[in-house]
């Protein structure tokens, strides 16, 4: 890998592309990203001052994930491409092959057929997810931690649409790949990605997840509901250690641990105190069945997920790609704070 080569971001105005945006350019790389709408007023901010701060070495190309072929010219003479650009909705989704599994699909296809068009690239580092490894929480019943080898073989358009557009988009990179072996491919499979984001503009799920802990969505309680969770900054660096470790191969579960609702709330009231509407009570599986629809969920959702454990093997990620894991408080804690800084967080009214 020339050191010197420019790298692809796509999808660069996002929440997680703009941390490894950030971090090859402090690492001396030249960037370039790629955004729908260069000539937008807002949530390019951000962008601007990384490339005034490292003037010469950040540059945006108009590229869109349903165009085939956009890709092309910010991509010539690219040896790594980190192709990062896919919606992350939470909740309900009104028409899921549209917002999700097209712009997945056909995006990750569009992206790789311009990969194939350009000679100069040696590697993708595709942003999965660990979505892509298990669909609902009840596929751990009876068998250990998921590891790289297990796909998601549960989710579909109607049920889980998000897991299914990650889970097909990866499919068709894999095969994608294999069809010829001028570049390899490496995926990241993050949990929820936390931690303080450089853009207030990004409507990732990550975004509706804390915002939930301050606009008094969970003020009256919380499910029990378990995820994966890792830093925002940690994704980063395993998205560049994938793409300049030259053994690092195939699929890497970036995930810290498992973390439920209430765990979060009870990180932030350790730190912020009681005058933020954080949860203390679980709210029990069945009262909140009844709720779910309201709040965007299926009552299959909840049957699914609600109540059961899970658990994700890292250990390919910190051998591999050296990762070496925030602990969730610095991730909760430096989210929710940049939240305040922000002006997104707001306070209970003292009662
Ligand atoms: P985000 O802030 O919403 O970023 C999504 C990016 O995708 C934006 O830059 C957006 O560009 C771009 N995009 C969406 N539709 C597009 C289209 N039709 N054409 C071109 N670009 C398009 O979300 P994020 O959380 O950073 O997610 C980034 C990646 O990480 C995704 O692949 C997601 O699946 C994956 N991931 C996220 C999490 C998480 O918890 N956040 C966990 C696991 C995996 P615009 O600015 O033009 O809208």
């Amino acid at each position: 890998m020339d050191l010197d080569a420019p790298v692809l971001v796509t999808g660069a105005t996002g929440y997680v592309a703009s941390w490894i945006v950030r971090y090859l350019l402090e690492d001396g790389r030249t960037v370039r990203g790629t955004v729908r709408n260069p000539d937008k007023t807002s949530g390019l901010e951000h962008l601007t001052a990384l490339a005034e701060a490292h003037p010469g070495r950040l540059t945006l190309h108009k590229a869109d994930l349903l165009d085939l072929g956009s890709y092309d010219e910010a991509m010539a003479g690219c040896e790594l491409v980190i192709h990062t650009a896919s919606p992350f909705l939470l909740g309900k989704v009104r028409d899921p092959e549209r917002q999700l599994v097209r712009p997945a699909l056909e995006g990750t296809r569009n992206v790789l057929a311009s990969v194939n068009a350009t000679p100069s690239v040696k590697r993708v580092v595709l942003t999965s997810s660990v979505v892509a490894i298990h669909g609902d929480n009840v596929d751990m019943k009876g068998r250990g931690a998921f590891t790289e080898d297990d796909w998601n073989t549960t989710s579909s358009a109607d049920h889980q649409p998000y897991p299914y557009s990650k889970t097909v988009a990866e499919k068709a990179a894999w095969e994608i790949c294999g069809e010829q072996n001028r570049w390899d491919m490496v995926t990241i499979h993050p949990g929820l990605v936390l931690g303080p984001s450089l853009t207030t503009a990004s409507k990732s799920g990550s975004m509706t997840t804390m915002r939930a802990f301050t606009d008094f969505t969970l003020a009256g309680g919380a499910p029990d509901l378990a995820m994966g969770m890792v830093d925002v900054r940690d994704v980063a660096r395993a998205h560049i250690s994938a793409g300049f470790t030259p053994d690092a191969h195939g699929r890497y579960i970036t995930n810290a641990r498992s973390i439920t609702m209430l765990q979060i709330g009870k990180i932030l009231r350790k730190r912020f105190g009681r005058t933020y509407p954080f949860p203390y009570n679980k709210v029990p599986k069945a009262a909140f069945k009844l709720v779910a629809p309201v709040a965007g969920y299926t009552r299959e959702f909840v049957d699914k997920n609600v109540g059961w454990p899970l658990e994700f093997d890292n250990s390919r990620s910190r051998s591999e790609l050296g990762l070496a894991y925030r602990k969730a408080e610095d991730t909760i804690g430096d989210h929710f704070q940049q939240m305040i800084d922000d002006g997104i967080a707001r306070r209970r009214p003292l009662s």
